[in-house]
């Protein structure tokens, strides 16, 4: 049976969400759900390892771009090309000197359905079309209008891994092994087990 109490996934306070002062309130917001937080560094990542971040999925650069020229057509405007390979190979230009630009903070969050509630609790890439009461959507204004005429990549304040296996390897990218702590949550009791005897004295 697949053990949901084990799903992991990394989240990363990225240098614009520290710099506002905000990472007790998007920590709050992933603690407070019942995810557990297992492992936790504060580091000023350089940019060689911010390009290999975002290329450990081959498939990210298409996805990315192709993504960039759906959010402009929704708001019926027109994308700057076309070419989905294009867009993301000036983004990843852009995207290392946001990330390497001052500390972060990088988590692990576990707890079933983790990368899923991870990303509902962020919010869409674009905080201009994120819903409100996602971290994105709450707490920053930015737009893909916006930070192209800037020629800069979107502040969105974190990272957030996009799938199981993304999580997973990016978790191996960020952290060894032993950074990753096994402990219980009392919580966990309420959260998952089937029998609740034992709440009544
Ligand atoms: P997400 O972080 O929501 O998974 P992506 O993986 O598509 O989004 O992109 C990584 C990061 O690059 C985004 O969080 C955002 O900071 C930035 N970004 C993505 N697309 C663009 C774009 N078209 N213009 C500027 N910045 C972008
Ligand atoms: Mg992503």
């Amino acid at each position: 049976m697949k053990n949901f109490k084990k799903e992991k996934t990394l989240v990363i306070i990225k240098p614009d969400g520290l710099q506002r002062s905000l990472a007790g309130e998007i920590i709050k917001r992933y603690e407070r759900i019942g995810l557990k937080l297992v492992g936790l560094k504060m580091t000023v990542p350089n940019e060689e390892m911010i390009e290999k971040h975002y290329t450990l999925d081959p498939e990210w650069v298409r996805i990315t771009g192709e993504k960039t020229i759906k959010g402009y057509k929704d708001k019926g405007m027109k994308p700057p090309t076309e070419d989905p390979l294009k867009i993301t190979k000036i983004l990843l230009k852009r995207l290392k000197k946001y990330m390497s630009s001052g500390p972060v903070i990088a988590m692990v969050w576990q707890g079933a359905h983790a990368v899923a509630i991870v990303r509902k609790i962020t919010g869409g890439t674009e905080p201009l079309a994120s819903d409100v009461g996602t971290i994105r959507g709450d707490f920053v204004l930015d737009s893909y209008e916006m930070s192209d005429v800037s020629e800069r990549c979107i502040r969105n304040l974190v990272h957030a891994s996009g799938s199981v296996k993304e999580a997973e390897d990016e978790i191996k990218h960020w952290f060894k092994e032993d950074e990753l702590i096994n402990y219980r949550l009392v919580q966990e009791q309420i959260l998952y087990d089937v029998n609740l005897d034992g709440i009544l004295e």
